[in-house]
């Protein structure tokens, strides 16, 4: 198959679509996103790589961070994160916290807001305020070491972050948070600020499609892990649109407010699809629109 030859047609299938969908307009630097952008990226296991449209423009990865949130909790204390979240889908809203009250604190899911505060509040507890993990992971993984926190989107949602607030003391009170609430808060906020290109998160999320195996040939995490947080992406990665994304396009993928999707073909490749205007799920128009045509097209879906 000639990739480049398929992603060319993919752009050209959703030229007319650009810019349809509504930018996230609750944290107001998002709002600010022009919404007539498109990129796409694809990571072959075999390391070659291919991208159209605006596959090169950082954006705000937002809630694709969970992913590698999580990976990195299991990586460092394997099933024990388990014990604090869990792993059903949620049919409620990304910042639901209506579930908390009566699963005494326990989040659905790590990819649902109350999920990844605990995921971020547990690897604050394994690496300290000093290390950043998540940078460090996600530097290394797409080969460069500039990747950072959009410091004004941080200090956006900080300024308007009610309802994490919210879920993040509801957590604490169920003694599910164990380090101090703001300093969770402030290290979940910069996650989700950090920019990223499609190209970058491609490569960042390729061990995802090589069963845990990095670039560099060493394992990040086990086969059994990466086939775990596939099954997580797959059935809690689009919000309240998990299944509809299962039946368009039928792949692990995650998605997040900033209009980016990172999908998963195990065995074969990682792609990142970017368009800012969102769908009424909060997943983006575009960027599934063009995923279903990724998986039409090759065949490819884990289905
Ligand atoms: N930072 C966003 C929030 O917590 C992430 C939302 C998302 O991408 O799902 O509201």
């Amino acid at each position: 198959m000639d990739m480049q030859a398929t992603l060319d047609e993919i752009a050209e299938a959703v030229g007319p679509q650009i810019g349809s969908g509504v930018v996230a307009e609750y944290i107001p630097r998002l709002a600010a996103v022009n919404p007539d952008q498109f990129g796409m990226s694809v990571v072959m296991n075999d390391g070659s790589s291919y991208g159209v449209g605006d596959f090169e423009v950082p954006f705000s990865i937002q809630s694709i961070s969970k992913v590698f949130t999580l990976v990195l909790a299991l990586q460092a204390s394997g099933d024990a994160i388990w014990d604090r979240v869990g792993r059903e889908p949620s049919g409620a809203a990304f910042n639901s916290l209506a579930q908390l009250e009566f699963k005494r604190g326990i989040p659905r899911n790590p990819f649902m807001n109350a999920g990844a505060l605990v995921v971020t509040d547990h690897l604050l507890g394994v690496s300290g305020t000093d290390a950043n993990p998540l940078l460090d992971l996600l530097r290394t993984e797409s080969g460069n070491p500039e990747i950072r926190p959009d410091a004004l989107v941080s200090t956006s949602e900080a300024g308007h972050s009610d309802r994490n607030r919210s879920i993040a003391y509801l957590l604490s009170s169920f003694g599910n948070l164990r380090n101090e609430v703001g300093a969770v808060l402030d290290r979940y906020f910069d996650q989700c600020a950090i920019s990223m290109s499609c190209a970058e998160l491609a490569s960042a999320g390729a061990f995802l499609s090589r069963g845990g195996v990095r670039a560099d040939g060493t394992e990040l995490i086990s086969p059994l892990q990466a086939k775990r947080v596939n099954a997580v992406m797959l059935t809690a990665g689009f919000y309240d649109a998990a299944a509809e994304f299962a039946y368009r396009v039928g792949l692990p993928g995650k998605s997040g407010v900033g209009g980016g999707i990172l999908a998963i073909v195990p065995g074969k490749c990682s792609i990142c699809v970017w368009a800012p205007g969102l769908d009424s799920a909060g997943n983006s128009l575009v960027g599934m629109a063009a995923l279903d045509e990724f998986t039409s097209r090759t065949g490819w879906s884990v289905f």
